[in-house]
């Protein structure tokens, strides 16, 4: 079998092994491979020196089966529509497997952000609601950031579509900053949520994690507060990090916070004074107990997989372990945490921040905290439950509980 690194390919090729286990009807497994609606738009903005460039954008509404769909928008560089289509397929899954009544889709821009100013990027994001807001809306598909995409970046997109609606829709876009309808916790909920669910698996392996060591891959959002939160939360040691630039190891343990303080002085985590380097390829086999892939896709792949270490994979990053790949860690006896369950906690809050929205009630963060908890745990439950009553890896167990939902809800809607 050759490695499948299309992003699109491979959830699908995801989905196809969930079918044979479940013995889905042809009919069923043809409609939930492919999306149910696709918009790819052209968004012409003016740029600082003032030409126009134009940028192409795509949102994609997978399965609208469970409730109004949801999921992120990235601006990337090398974002394609089938990196887009993938991650809406994931959203979907997601939205399922955490119990959201919600579906899913993704939105993307093909853009480097780092090469534009304030004002291009607001432009763009302005653009791009120009674009797409007659196929979103509160009770539609409801976008939130993702890669590169910030809360100011969601202010701005909010403030869009409010103007061309007539009236505060602060409902139509989550990951928005507190003062205009953002929830507390949605910041480092991504990573917040992950900790919980490896805080269960460490349990289950009886890996005491008061003396467990982290390697992070990615020092973004999940990447940065997940360090945080295990040296914060549980008294881990992280002893590596990295960016896309590489990576920094140090067997003493490293400040989250001082890091990141390097980072926005240097724009890396290298060169962190005190550490040994250390390339991304080298970090992810790494002799750690906990390995957190939170950056791109297709980062574990058939090639580095027999080297992988770690007893914990924690998948903050979507799309990051190719099938084959995924094969080889079961072998291996290393307990993953898929995607789909391990960075839910990114749109359970903002499924929370909609419901804050809706009530025009602000909850506070003990509430926040406690449901995310909730939907978190039970969550790994169902996946490692199914996964022994399946006799599958977990991968496996989360697509076989969420698609069940979502087929579930599509009979019922009279669609199937
Ligand atoms: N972009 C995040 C994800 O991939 C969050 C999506 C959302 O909040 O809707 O899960």
């Amino acid at each position: 079998m050759t490695d499948v690194q299309n992003p699109f390919e491979m959830a699908q090729c995801q989905l196809d092994g969930c079918a044979t286990i479940l013995e889905l009807d042809e009919e069923i497994h043809a409609v939930l491979r492919s999306p149910m609606r696709e918009l790819r738009v052209q968004i012409p903005v003016r740029m600082d020196d003032g030409a126009v460039k134009v940028f192409e954008g795509y949102r994609i509404q997978y399965n609208s089966a469970r409730g109004p769909t949801k999921g992120g928008i990235r601006f990337h560089p090398e974002e394609t529509i089938d990196t887009v289509r993938a991650l809406a397929a994931w959203m979907t899954w997601k939205c399922a497997l955490v119990d959201l009544p919600l579906g899913g889709a993704k939105g993307g821009v093909v853009c480097n952000t780092k090469n534009m100013s304030a004002g291009e990027l607001e432009r763009l994001s302005r653009g791009y609601i120009d674009a797409v807001w007659q196929f979103i809306g509160p009770d539609k598909d409801i976008p939130a950031p993702d890669v590169y995409t910030t809360p100011q970046v969601m202010a701005w997109m909010m403030d869009e579509y409010s103007k061309i609606a007539g009236k505060n829709q602060f409902g139509v876009v989550t990951g928005k900053p507190l003062s205009v309808g953002g929830s507390v916790g949605r910041a480092d909920a991504t990573a917040r949520g992950g900790m919980y669910v490896v805080r269960e698996a460490a349990e289950r392996l009886e890996i005491d994690l008061r003396d467990a060591t982290f390697a992070i891959q990615g020092y973004g959002n999940a990447g940065y507060y997940a360090a945080h939160l295990a040296r914060d939360l549980f008294g881990s040691k992280i002893v590596a990090v990295s960016d896309s630039r590489g990576g920094i190891y140090s067997s003493d343990g490293l400040d989250p916070f001082r890091i990141m303080e390097h980072k926005k002085e240097t724009t890396s985590v290298i060169e962190f004074p005190g550490t040994e380097p250390v390339s991304n390829e080298e970090l992810l086999e790494l002799d750690v107990d906990i390995l957190l892939p939170s950056a791109l896709e297709n980062v574990i792949t058939a090639a580095n997989a027999p080297n992988i270490k770690a007893a914990i994979v924690g998948e903050l990053a979507n799309g990051p372990t190719t099938p084959e790949a995924d094969d080889v860690l079961y072998e291996k006896g290393i307990h993953v945490l898929p995607d789909f369950l391990c960075n839910a906690g990114g749109v359970t809050i903002s499924y929370f921040e909609m419901v804050q929205n809706f009530s025009l009630f602000k909850w506070s963060e003990d509430e926040v905290d406690r449901r995310l908890a909730e939907k978190m745990t039970e969550a790994y439950h169902s996946v490692v439950e199914t996964s022994m009553k399946y006799g599958v890896n977990e991968r496996k167990a989360a697509y076989v509980v969420a698609v069940q939902r979502v087929i579930e809800a599509m009979k019922l809607r009279g669609w199937l």
